[in-house]
């Protein structure tokens, strides 16, 4: 009897490890389509087509690369895949090891009639062991630390072998140089866009079924703007991404990593999460084309050096630390914030801070926004003003195109709002209206004043990033790297601090106001 490969939708590699352990045998793949996730989540309407149209795509190659597949919409993944174990008679049923812990637990709480066999994964390039062995090895985690690790494990970017080798270039880091402020009129490349073939917009036309079900069912809408929807959805198109972005944008990767600009939602960015959290592209032959291609062309080091960094140190050790911190990493609240999102995060925007609606924007109509959109705009908002960091990476979660929980807990907890107490973060990123009047060109047109810490026109990011401090000040006097800021919060005279408070609590009076 034959063997049962499930492969889920973020598993479209061809030589994911239990397709690959497969080969040979007498094996049937399921895809399998299910539709419930949207109760638990409602996802982003692009996200829904991204995923649902790449699984439909991966089950045709694989049936021409000569497996037996069978791809099936469903309401539950239970009795779907129950019913298929049945029908096909199978002995065993195969499954890579899920990036996510929650897909692992549901998949054990169906108890299947068959043997269910874990196949450990290789969609990234340190396992959960490897990872478990450096982390123990550390009382405190940093990044640094363990991008240099993956550099010499890996040989990439490194001059000489063995434990001789050096950094190329002499230097690990180039961040320094790469966080220039944007000049008048910056503009980058155009992306690579794609237009939907007939299986996309087959998925499309069934988005629009499912929401109009929702509003029938009186439910609330799916966020996002459906068309146009213009993601890869082909390990083919994630390779042309890939060249393109090679092509147009790694020479101009680096100065610019942290510029924010309106009209420009993607500057030099690679773009490349969506299909790599698909499993369509491998990091390491993502790694390893752009270091052959970048030492070949001679592109700028600090480039080079700072897109390699993004997926050799911080996808991997976000993905490592989500397995190594474990199931209550995600429950952390250090700073005991409570504030409901407020309902501009649901509705993509509508706040009246134009860097708040500018992301929420290009938010909605992509399900894309780029780091430090994401990092200083949107999780420094939620930082500073205090947002429930559960319900907040919940809504990260929904609304990217590239969201998996994998990487949202650590990026949203951790990085983004310090909920998990320093043990990604060796400070919290938090930071004034001055960063993104330096770093944007949102702040020119905004009905609010950058400059103004209180009053009716101040720039809420001022007044909340000040109150912030005070109200954390004791525990984050505590923090070295914070020294610098406290200082000038002592700065403050009594008087503006209380006007400062005021206006935080006036703007937290909004937000709550706006509370669905
Ligand atoms: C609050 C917050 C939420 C985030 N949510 C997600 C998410 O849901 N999914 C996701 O893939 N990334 C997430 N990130 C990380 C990062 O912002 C995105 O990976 C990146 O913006 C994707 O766009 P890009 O492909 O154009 O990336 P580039 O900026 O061009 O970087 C290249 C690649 O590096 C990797 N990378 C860079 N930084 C990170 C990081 N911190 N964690 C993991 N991978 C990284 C990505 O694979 C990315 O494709 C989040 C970061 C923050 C601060
Ligand atoms: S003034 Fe403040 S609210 Fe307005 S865009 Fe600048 S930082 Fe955002």
């Amino acid at each position: 009897m034959p063997i049962g490969v499930w492969v889920l939708g973020d598993q479209l590699n061809p030589e994911q490890a239990a397709l690959a352990a497969a080969v040979g045998l007498d094996a049937r793949v399921l895809l399998l389509e299910s539709s419930s996730v949207l109760q638990q989540r409602a996802y982003h309407r692009q996200k829904l087509v991204l995923v649902w149209s790449a699984m439909r795509h991966f089950a045709l190659e694989l049936r021409a690369a000569g497996w037996c597949v069978d791809h099936q919409e469903c309401e539950r993944f239970g009795p779907a895949l129950l019913a298929w174990i049945e029908a096909q008679q199978l002995d065993e049923l195969w499954l890579m090891e899920p990036a996510d812990r929650g897909f692992r637990r549901a998949i054990e709480a169906l108890q299947l009639p068959i043997p269910l066999r874990w196949i450990p994964s290789n969609a990234f390039l340190w396992s959960r062991e490897a990872f478990a062995d450096w982390a123990r090895g550390y009382k405190q985690l940093r990044l640094e630390l363990f991008y240099r690790e993956s550099r010499r494990r890996f040989g990439v970017l490194m001059a000489g072998d063995g434990p001789k080798a050096e950094p190329l270039g002499g230097q690990w880091n180039y961040d320094a140089e790469n966080r220039k402020a944007p000049p008048r009129g910056l503009s980058g490349p155009e992306p690579l866009w794609f237009e939907p073939d007939a299986i996309t917009s087959s998925v499309i036309e069934k988005v629009q079924r499912l929401d109009q079900q929702r509003s029938a069912q009186g439910q609330t809408p799916l966020p996002g703007t459906l068309q146009p929807f213009r993601w890869g959805v082909t390990r083919s198109q994630a390779l042309a991404v890939l060249d393109h972005f090679i092509d147009t944008r790694l020479d101009g990767f680096g100065p610019y990593q942290d510029a924010m600009v309106n009209g420009e939602p993607t500057l030099w960015h690679a773009l490349l999460s969506p299909y790599l959290n698909l499993g369509l592209l491998h990091p390491l032959e993502v790694i390893r084309r752009l270091e052959q291609v970048g030492l070949e062309r001679q592109v700028p080091l600090a480039g080079l050096e700072g897109v390699i960094r993004q997926i050799l140190g911080w996808r991997e050790y976000t993905h490592g630390l989500y397995h190594w911190f474990g199931s209550d990493y995600p429950a952390l609240n250090h700073f005991g914030a409570s504030q409901p999102l407020p309902v501009w995060f649901e509705q993509l925007g509508g706040s009246g801070l134009r860097c708040l609606d500018t992301v929420f924007a290009e938010l909605r109509s992509t399900g894309y926004a780029h780091h430090i959109q994401r990092l200083m705009v949107l999780a420094n908002y939620g930082l500073i003003a205090g947002l429930d960091p559960q319900a907040l990476t919940a809504w990260f979660h929904r609304m990217f195109i590239d969201g998996h929980d994998w990487v949202m807990q650590t990026n949203v907890i951790g990085m983004g709002v310090f909920a998990d107490g320093g043990r990604l973060a060796s400070k919290p990123y938090a930071a004034s209206g001055n960063y993104i009047k330096r770093m944007s060109t949102y702040c020119k047109g905004c009905r609010y004043d950058v400059n103004q810490r209180h009053g009716p026109a101040a720039c809420p990011f001022n007044s909340l990033y000040w109150d912030f401090l005070a109200r954390h000040g004791e525990e984050l006097r505590r923090n070295p790297r914070m020294a610098l800021v406290i200082k000038q919060l002592d700065k403050l005279p009594e008087q503006e601090l209380a006007l400062i408070h005021e206006a935080a609590a006036q703007h937290r009076s909004e937000m709550v106001a706006t509370v669905a």
